[in-house]
């Protein structure tokens, strides 16, 4: 697991109470907070980076109907010019599916519409970013995640 404040890399992270939010850090930045134990083996850690933690935004359905509707296109129309199977894409607009990222991304740049939340971030943004933060914005990011 990786500390959530450094990013270091260790077998073992201390879960650490930090004004009030429960992070796993490593021993140097456990320092910041109130160790409170041993992180727990299932516990999933907190990301706000990585390609796989794209999160869609709540309303990605209606977003995409609405920019299909206004370039006047169906739902199968819309299929036929992202090419992607009219069946897959009416399931996602029934919130049936969830778009992979192939469909997601031909959908984006089709429509011109965003499906991801904005504060998605790369790995590699987000480490500069901690180190421009100061460490009460790191655990104030961590709390609006919630
Ligand atoms: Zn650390």
């Amino acid at each position: 697991m990786n500390c959530e404040i450094c990013g270091a890399f260790e077998e073992n992270l201390l879960k650490t109470e930090v004004e009030g939010a429960v992070m796993n850090l490593c021993k140097s930045c456990s320092k910041y907070g109130k160790v409170i134990g041993e992180s727990d083996p299932g516990y999933k850690s907190f990301s706000i980076h990585g390609e796989s933690e794209k999160q869609l935004k709540e309303n990605y359905i209606q977003a995409i109907k609405d920019a299909a509707e206004q370039k006047g296109l169906s739902i199968n129309e819309l299929a036929d010019r992202i090419k992607c199977s009219p069946k897959d894409l009416e399931k996602i607009v029934k919130g049936q599916i969830m778009p992979n990222n192939e469909i997601s991304v031909k959908l984006e740049r089709f429509l011109g519409i965003s499906l991801y939340e904005m504060d998605y971030v790369s790995d590699a943004n987000f480490k500069t970013h901690v180190e421009k933060l100061s460490f009460g914005d790191i655990v104030d990011i961590k709390r609006t995640k919630k």
